[in-house]
């Protein structure tokens, strides 16, 4: 039944009453007579004069609103053009407000067909807009409500950034952007807003949704009969009558069962995608001050942000802005959300680097805002690590979120709600929004989409639902407001409440004990190219996290060493690694490590990278300088003459071949070196039990260093590889089947969509074997290097006309692996590149070292979640092992594998053309290596030789007295890998220990100090000061004992006494 007053319509025909209300607000063919023409009664264009800024993308940032507003603005009208992408404009507003608009509201409306910033005439930042085809985001800047009269004449500046929310492409957004884009002015006035037909625009929208979604259920027919007589109302001149009429219809309140929908406004923003780092600055901006906006008329409005990046960008670039957030952040009203400092990739980073994204996001929010994040938020990463759940928990937090799984392409995760177990067995409360979205607009279909949607029916009671514009920011807008206070509380529709995150997940807390449980990864089943596209990110990313590594822990070595005399070292070494890590951790986002972002982010992410790599190897070097002292290798000098020494980061001794510089000064020699754990070495020539050897036989070149014996082909196959003294072979089978490693394999590489994102299932029905024989295309294997400590043979293959590849194949002596450095002149397009490895090993699962663990996959594709992963992320090695014999391949810095049947594969290189045309095409180097051992993967060390593969022993240049062994540290004890040894970041001198068990197994290790602790205390990825431990301390020793779970991550706070 109709409320009463409503009169139903007695025709019966929905299909156009349902229409007519459509019309009725929508419609601008019939704005005479509709809502459409009488929303802006009066308008009246603005004076407007435009300076242009000079200079293109980010020029912005070096100039302040004092200095833009003395700039020469010359006169401009609506239909003039502005650009190209990515500069910025400057307009001046200046008008007066007409008496006789006394008392209405009035409101700024602007369209660029771009986006911009309103500015008072006193640099304060007001709010973005954006505007442009499609959705005008937000148009209008509110200037008074209600007009009091006699304001005189007024100025505003309108800062044009010339790109669109989603940057600056012709046609499909993911498209390179077109750097010519010019951009036209249609709009630039002040205007009336009729506050009564906007009220019932909103309420006739909603009540024609219901009416559309519900269409088949009582309440629909309700809503269509109450939108259709308000419209005969208006049609009557009664619009208050009308008004009325929406306002008993909201009234009725739902039931007490109805499912909860948690609203949390908010706005995804890529922190660089389809535009580079420095629009994204002024997209938050735009979208915080936005947001500040309408919590003047909308106090129930809460709204968070998240990557503290984006919050410090905001306090660096608009400090004003800042401050007047932080009130609004104090009422609990705009919240930071998240814990890290960008939303970041969620399977290439390190253990590491994932642990310093929750610390440097959750210290900022805490310094800067006192305000502590207790979740995790990362609504739009490409699939998530099965060590997160442990990497959350070492930093206290337990509730995780995202919506990302729904992309996936074959299988629908089961749940919305779970508990979520890690490779540890640690846990935490997951919650995927079940509207599969962040950008929700507080639609009719969007609320019941969520309950329809929710897998976990009966589980719980409350579901998310993010709403707001997102990915190129936004958040929500006035509208959604509206149309929220419509919604929140209909007969027929779910309850919505207007919550914070805290408030959501102590609900779901409250129910975690009826959710069922997810084991392992969150693989997404799309985006599986990300793992290799712009190589060079993965590549520096991986040299970033070791050599940050090494800093930090030479620098706790002299910080402990030294005492209080190595304060100052302290000091100025930690304000150099902060924001080399920040650097980092920001090249670390989700579509910039992973190759999506367009072709100008990526040098800037380069240099980022180098800045983090020379500060990283400065405290690195000053820190060796102050432990062991300075040489000065001129004459005349009193200091001490020059000595080298081998440094080792690792926690095992290291006998290896390295590169040393030769006698002349000059040129490199070869030699084989022995370096102690954790510590100094003296480079002393040692000579090998084997030497390496290279001989040629039956077009074969054969490997063999008394540890492992290759044969490879002229083509630069694998074509044998055994463990001496063991029989068994990798490549051949025991029936004779030959079988080949090494198989520099191409395929087609066309997505069905997203370029640069997706590697297809099918690609692997195109694999061409460039190396299978010697053709034309082939240089074939010579020997280029036999010197008993290094045999290398190298060869050359012509991809194409503009591509090649060179690769040396090299074995040293005492190395258990053989190494294949290679260089790729790239010039493909839609091609992907591997190297294949079909061995005669027989498993079904394959194992890869993840974040401070290994996960395990299955290598058959018996069910539709086994097939769908056949391109999966592993960090520095994959494994297929039978159980007391295998095969590792280590890496230097790739992360696409696939280990499927009896072959292991590893992703080298992509050629996507969007949205970066030039996405890898260059010269590139690498190496990757096959390591065949006896035992499993375990026993046999894998998870060591990839440590020792991606960080090599380093020179430093000591006084020559100090040229001694000495080791800082030493485990005692098998599966623990001592990964960080760092000073705490308080500066108190305190050092920070951060172990992992390696292995899977409980394990138990002792850690030996060459100092002397006062303290051992457990700590945390927080770096607090928990329980004390028992250890035991003399003159320069301290020792203690661990024992670890599997896969556990733990952490260690040392301190000293300070003389
Ligand atoms: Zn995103």
């Amino acid at each position: 039944m109709s409320d009463p007053g409503v009169q139903a319509s007695l025709h019966k025909n929905a299909k156009t009453t349902i229409p007519r209300i459509s019309n009725f607000i929508y419609s601008s063919r019939f704005k005479d007579v509709n809502l459409v023409g009488r929303l802006y009664p009066h308008s009246k264009n603005v004076e407007l004069s435009h300076w242009a800024l000079p200079g293109g993308e980010g020029a912005w940032q070096e100039w302040t609103f004092d200095q833009v507003i003395t700039q020469d603005f010359t006169p401009t009208e609506i239909g003039k053009e502005f650009g190209p992408t990515w500069t910025t404009h400057w307009f001046k507003l200046t008008f007066e407000i007409p008496e006789e608009w006394k008392g209405k509201e009035v409101r700024i409306r602007w369209n660029s067909d771009s986006e911009s910033t309103v500015w008072s005439h006193d640099g304060k930042v007001l709010q973005g807009l954006s505007t442009g085809d499609g959705a005008q985001r937000r148009g209008d800047y509110l200037l008074t409500s209600s007009y009091e009269g006699n304001k005189g004449k007024q100025v505003f500046y309108i800062e044009m950034a010339a790109n669109k929310l989603f940057g600056g492409a012709d046609g499909d957004n993911t498209n390179p952007p077109n750097p010519d884009k010019m951009f036209t002015l249609s709009k630039a006035e002040i205007a009336v807003m009729d506050k009564l037909v906007y009220k019932l625009t909103r309420d006739l929208e909603m009540l024609y949704q219901i009416s559309e979604a519900l269409e088949k259920d009582p309440l629909g027919h309700q809503a269509m009969y109450t939108a259709n007589h308000m419209v005969n109302l208006i049609i009557k001149g009664d619009d208050s009558g009308a008004s009325a009429v929406a306002d008993t219809f909201w009234s009725k309140g739902n039931g007490e069962r109805a499912h909860k929908i948690a609203a949390i406004g908010n706005c995804h923003i890529d922190s660089a995608w389809l535009w580079p780092y420095s629009e994204t600055k002024r997209k938050a901006a735009r979208s915080y001050s936005a947001q500040l906006k309408l919590m003047e008329d909308y106090p129930e409005h809460i709204f968070v942000a998240s990557q503290a990046q984006q919050w410090a960008w905001v306090k660096e670039y608009y400090p004003e802005l800042f401050e007047r957030i932080k009130h609004k952040v104090a009422e609990g009203k705009f919240l930071p959300v998240g814990t890290t400092w960008t939303e970041m990739d969620g399977n290439i980073p390190s253990g590491e680097s994932f642990i310093r994204q929750f610390v440097y996001g959750q210290k900022f929010y805490q310094k800067e805002l006192g305000y502590t994040c207790k979740e995790f938020w990362l609504p739009d990463t490409f699939g998530y690590s099965a060590q997160i759940p442990a990497l959350m928990q070492h930093v206290g937090l337990t509730r995780f979120l995202t919506q990302k799984m729904s992309w996936s392409m074959v299988n629908k995760f089961p749940h919305n709600n779970f508990t979520w177990e890690g490779i540890d067995g640690s846990s935490v409360l997951a919650h995927f929004p079940p509207g599969d979205s962040y950008n929700m607009f507080f639609n009719v279909d969007e609320l019941l989409r969520t309950v329809k949607n929710m897998k976990d029916k009966g589980r719980v009671s409350t579901s998310a639902f993010l709403f707001g514009y997102g990915d190129g920011g936004g958040g929500p807008t006035q509208n959604m407001l509206e149309r929220f206070r419509r919604l929140k509380d209909v007969d027929g529709l779910p309850k919505v409440n207007m919550v914070t995150p805290n408030e959501m997940f102590e609900q779901l807390e409250t129910e975690q004990h009826n959710m069922c449980h997810w084991a392992g990864e969150l693989y997404l089943e799309l985006h599986n190219g990300t793992y290799t596209s712009q190589a060079a990110m993965k590549q520096l990313c991986r040299s970033a996290e070791f050599r940050l590594r090494d800093a930090e822990f030479v620098l706790a070595g002299a910080v402990a060493t030294l005492g209080s005399a190595a304060s100052s070292l302290l000091q100025t070494s930690l304000a150099s690694l902060d924001p080399a890590w920040k650097k980092v951790l920001l090249n670390q986002f989700h579509d910039v490590l992973p190759g999506s972002s367009i072709g100008i982010v990526y040098p800037q992410a380069e240099a980022l990278y180098r800045e983090a790599l020379e500060a990283a190897d400065s405290v690195w070097d000053e820190s060796i300088k102050a432990l062991l002292g300075t040489y000065v290798s001129e004459t005349g000098s009193e200091k001490a003459v020059e000595g080298e020494v081998l440094f080792n980061s690792l926690q095992w001794p290291r006998l290896e071949v390295i590169k040393v510089p030769g006698k002349d000064g000059k040129t490199e020699e070869e030699m084989l070196v022995e370096a102690p754990p954790f510590g100094f070495g003296v480079i002393n020539s040692v000579e090998p039990t084997h030497k390496v050897t290279v001989e040629e036989s039956d077009d074969m070149f054969i490997l063999d260093n008394g540890l492992i014996k290759a044969k490879i082909t002229k083509s630069g196959l694998v074509a044998s590889l055994v463990v001496i003294g063991d029989e068994r072979d990798i490549f051949r089978k025991e029936d004779g089947t030959q079988l080949y490693g090494n198989q520099m394999t191409i395929y087609d590489d066309e997505p069905l969509y997203w370029d640069a994102w997706d590697v297809m299932d099918y690609h692997l029905e195109t694999p061409r074997v460039l190396n299978d024989k010697v053709d034309s295309t082939i240089t074939p294997v010579t020997v280029v290097k036999d010197t008993g400590l290094v045999a290398r043979l190298r060869y050359k293959i012509a991809i194409s006309d503009d591509s090649s590849i060179t690769q040396d194949i090299e074995l040293t002596a005492e190395s258990p692996y053989l190494t294949f450095h290679t260089s790729v002149s790239w010039y493909e397009s839609h091609k992907i590149l591997k190297t294949v490895m079909e061995t005669n090993i027989l498993t079904r699962n394959a194992s890869y070292e993840i974040q401070f663990g290994i996960l395990e996959r299955p290598t058959h594709m018996n069910t539709s979640w086994d097939s769908a992963r056949y391109e999966v992320c592993g960090h520095k090695w994959a494994d297929l092992s039978e159980p007391d014999w295998g095969l590792a391949v280590l890496n230097d810095s790739k992360y696409g594998w696939m280990g499927r049947g009896n072959k292991l594969s590893l992703s080298l290189l992509r050629s996507p053309k969007a949205p970066d045309a030039e996405c890898d095409m260059r010269d590139h180097t690498f190496k990757y290596a096959l390591l065949p051992h006896l035992d499993t993967l375990q026993k046999a060390g894998v998870v060591q030789r990839g440590y020792e593969f991606n960080n090599a022993l380093r020179i430093a240049r000591v006084p020559e007295a100090q040229v001694k062994v000495r080791s800082l540290i030493s485990v005692e004890g098998d599966g623990i890998v001592l990964h960080t040894v760092k000073p705490t970041d308080d500066a108190s001198g305190d050092l920070l220990l951060r172990v992992f068990e390696c292995h899977g197994c409980k394990s138990k290790a002792r850690l030996n100090l060459e100092m002397m602790a006062s303290g051992v205390f457990a700590s945390n990825g927080m770096e607090d000061k928990d329980k004390a431990i028992p250890f035991t301390a003399n003159s320069n020793h301290t020792h203690f004992d661990i024992s670890l779970t599997p896969f556990a991550i733990r952490a260690y706070r040392i301190s000293f006494l300070q003389e």
